[in-house]
């Protein structure tokens, strides 16, 4: 499984979640280790204030022991500063590419650039904290609500983490309150929106966002959108969504199958090509008007 072998200690591989967390979103853990392990990890450091461009060259990649590729050939394009969704029935691998992106896993074949680097060259670090990654497993550890909050990113102010906390509707919680290990004492949905909380504290002007809020209600997801796609007006997105409305304003939609990207196009292209996309809207349709 040489190339398989995830190349970023991934969060669940850790017994300690606060750990796990603060590796996700900052250098916390690096003055821990000796120096010849840092040296180890150093790579090409990019500049986090410029949007990312993202290049998925032929990218072919297998999860260790698993016969059946979860992404085939996979070949994108996407300029800095674009927003891209990312559609397709579950198991299509929509997080497997966000994952890769990471570095979670390394590609079989073929590689991901970013900015002109190969992704295999780019320092870890300074790929997590360039990059506000939103992934379906979000980490919270036991502390309070400012503790997990300021992973994202050093010198927050209290006002600034407020700040977040209502852009996510969740004014009410106070920066004191305890959250318990792994977010146990919070709903689906609060969990999502108090990672979407840490997301807009970041840094970094490339949005990675798998289903980030699938948990929450319709309307408070519009208006969390509507916040985020404003702050991120310049800046790189890629959206993972399962929900089919409101991707009349991505500059691209790529839908996935069984691994491969089977189609690709704006909205109202998709829509008059009437193909894959058209028949899950479709579908869509036909279930909430049931
Ligand atoms: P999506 O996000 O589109 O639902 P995933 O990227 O999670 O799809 O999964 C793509 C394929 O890879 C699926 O067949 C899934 O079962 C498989 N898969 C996902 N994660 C793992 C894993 N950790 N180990 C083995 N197979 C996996
Ligand atoms: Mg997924």
């Amino acid at each position: 499984f040489e190339n398989a072998v995830p190349m970023a200690a991934f969060p669940n591989h850790y017994e300690d979640s606060r750990h796990a967390a603060a590796r996700l979103f900052s250098a916390v853990e690096s003055d821990e280790k000796s120096e010849g392990e840092q040296a180890e990890q150093k790579g090409v450091i990019l500049d986090r204030s410029e949007p990312w461009g993202i290049l998925i060259d032929h990218v072919t990649f297998n999860y260790p022991g698993e016969d059946r590729a979860a992404l085939k050939d996979v070949q994108l394009a996407i300029p800095a500063g674009s927003k891209t969704a990312v559609v397709g029935p579950s198991g299509s691998g929509k997080s497997t590419l966000l994952q890769l992106l990471l570095k979670v896993y390394r590609a079989d074949t073929g590689n991901i650039h970013i900015n002109g680097r190969p992704v295999t060259e780019i320092d870890e670090e300074s790929l997590w904290m360039g990059t506000k990654a939103l992934l379906q497993d979000q980490h919270f550890f036991y502390g309070t609500v400012r503790e997990n909050l300021q992973l994202a990113g050093d010198g927050l102010t209290d006002d600034q983490m407020k700040e977040a906390l209502a852009h996510v509707h969740l004014a009410d919680f106070s920066l004191d309150d305890q959250v318990l290990e792994k977010g146990g004492n919070l709903s689906g949905g609060e969990k999502q929106r108090l990672a979407v909380a840490r997301g807009l504290l970041k840094e970094g002007r490339l949005w990675l966002l798998d289903e980030p809020t699938s948990s929450v209600d319709v309307l408070t997801e519009k208006k969390i959108y509507d916040h985020l796609f404003k702050e991120a007006e310049n800046d790189t997105v890629i959206l993972v969504s399962h929900r089919l409305t409101g991707l009349e304003q991505m500059d691209r939609i790529i839908v996935m199958e069984q691994g491969k990207i089977v189609e690709t196009g704006t909205y109202e292209e998709l829509m008059a090509k009437q193909g894959y996309f058209y028949e899950m809207k479709q579908i869509e349709k036909s279930v909430f008007s049931a």
